[in-house]
């Protein structure tokens, strides 16, 4: 087989819409780690291949007359491609400067694209199929792009900002993500170029449209942040052309309704993938089609006063949980002493399945509490024991700690009590 058999593998793993996401029901990001494992296959053996001839030429001393050639000039500067695709996608570029991270790498693939073809005849064939691959991830893309008018608003003590779009409110599932464009002058000359991904923390169909918060974590979301505190007064909304692509990833094949009990546990902004999937199991169980008998949000925040902004959310989903055979319980724990407005008491106390505490929570023995009363449901309403339990889903949103914490308290329970509640899957978004 061909040298270059693997480059349309790269290319397809890298792109928004892949064949392989569609026929396994995964996100192209839950696949990236393909698309990086066979990319580091790639560098390696490319990088032995030219030493190999960069050697050879040494020996023979002929390297200066053997480089100078038209298909290894090519060969050259697709190595400096591959290197240089490798080298700005290591951490510190992707975390740091993302901008130069997806700037080298688009140049670089598209330039690797025609060196290629120069170096390697045969390649011709592996190169049309990359072209016919990012092609139609591009059509794809351009087609599931929507134009709409956002309304923004700042949330002060999440440092959030909220994105809502009226127009657009059909076409996703909870869990899922879009990537967003801000064209407005606010954001900056360079602005509107960038795409961001944010999930989505509204239900398809729902009042509200589709809303996103987007946190402050570097410039182009501060800038979002300032152009929403941009409106005269209090009542008036900021508004902003947006574009909006996707929706894209979420919970592949898993249906969370299935399950017997859920439980998210999300820190700070990974809230928002809690809230379309809880709103979904909400608006699912009115109509008597989700199997989740007990859900459970688990929220580590770090200031009691973060809150706030979604308190009238959380109750909400509380009060319209109350006309439905799942039972909801909402936790919030901050782990610093509160620094801005703290809750107001009174709609904590409305509530006894709301509760404010401070600390991390348990999660081994939240965990042990929500598989006993699923099992105890079960073997109450059924004679047939157990036969009604369907299986623990966890759903996991925040920063890498909290996830491996999460699969670490999952991996400790005891794998009876795993069959006991019909299984218990992890999905980390
Ligand atoms: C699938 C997915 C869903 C997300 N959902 C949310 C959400 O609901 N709410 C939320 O607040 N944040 C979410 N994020 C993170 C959000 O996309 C980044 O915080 C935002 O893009 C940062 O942009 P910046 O220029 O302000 O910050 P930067 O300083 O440029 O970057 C901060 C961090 O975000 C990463 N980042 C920057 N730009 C992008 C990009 N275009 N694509 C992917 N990562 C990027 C960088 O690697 C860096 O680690 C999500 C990210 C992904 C991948």
């Amino acid at each position: 087989m061909d040298r270059c058999f693997t480059t349309p593998f790269v290319y397809a793993l890298g792109t928004k819409n892949n064949i392989m996401g569609f026929l396994l029901g995964i996100g192209y990001e839950k696949l990236n780690f393909l698309h990086r494992f066979i990319g580091r296959v790639v560098l390696v053996t490319v990088n032995i291949h030219a030493m190999g001839y960069f050697y050879k030429w040494l020996l023979a001393k002929s390297f200066r007359e053997s480089i100078a050639s038209t298909e290894n000039i090519a060969g050259l500067l697709s190595l400096i491609c591959i290197d240089s695709l490798f080298f700005f996608s290591t951490a510190f570029w992707r975390k740091k400067f993302y901008n130069v991270f997806i700037a080298t790498h688009v140049s670089s693939l598209t330039v690797l694209l025609f060196t290629l073809s120069f170096h390697l005849d045969k390649a011709r064939g592996w190169i049309f199929a990359c072209v016919v691959i990012y092609l139609f991830d591009l059509t794809l893309r351009i087609i599931k792009t929507r134009y709409a008018i956002a309304t923004i608003r700042p949330l002060d003590e999440l440092g959030l900002t909220r994105v809502e779009i009226l127009k657009i409110n059909s076409g996703w599932r909870a869990g899922q993500h879009v990537r967003l464009r801000i064209i407005s002058s606010g954001m900056g000359l360079t602005g509107w170029i960038e795409i961001h991904p944010f999930t989505i923390s509204s239900i398809a169909d729902g009042p509200e449209g589709l809303v996103l918060h987007c946190k402050k974590a570097g410039e182009w979301t501060n800038k979002l942040f300032g152009l929403s505190k941009t409106s005269g007064s209090y009542e008036e909304d900021v508004k902003v052309t947006v574009l909006v692509e996707g929706p894209y990833g979420g919970l592949g094949n898993r249906i969370i309704a299935s399950f017997s009990a859920a439980v998210f546990v999300v820190g700070g902004s990974g809230i928002t993938f809690a809230l379309s999937a809880i709103y979904d199991l909400v608006k699912k169980s009115s109509k008597k089609q989700s199997q989740v008998k007990f859900a459970e949000l688990i929220w580590v925040v770090q200031d009691a006063s973060s809150v706030v902004p979604l308190l009238a959310q959380l109750t909400g989903m509380i009060q319209d949980s109350v006309l439905t055979s799942m039972l909801l319980r909402i936790s919030v724990y901050y782990t610093r002493a509160s620094t801005g407005k703290f809750p107001n008491e009174e709609s904590f106390l409305r509530f006894p399945s709301l509760t404010l505490s401070p600390g991390r929570p348990r999660m081994h023995s939240i965990f042990e509490q929500i598989i006993d009363r699923t099992i105890e449901e079960a073997t109450t309403k059924k004679v047939s024991e157990l036969e009604d339990t369907s299986g623990l889903f966890v759903g996991v949103c925040g920063p890498v700690s909290l996830a491996d914490g999460v699969f670490s308290d999952v991996g400790r329970l005891d794998s009876r009590r795993r069959v006991e509640v019909g299984g218990i899957e992890v999905h980390e978004e």
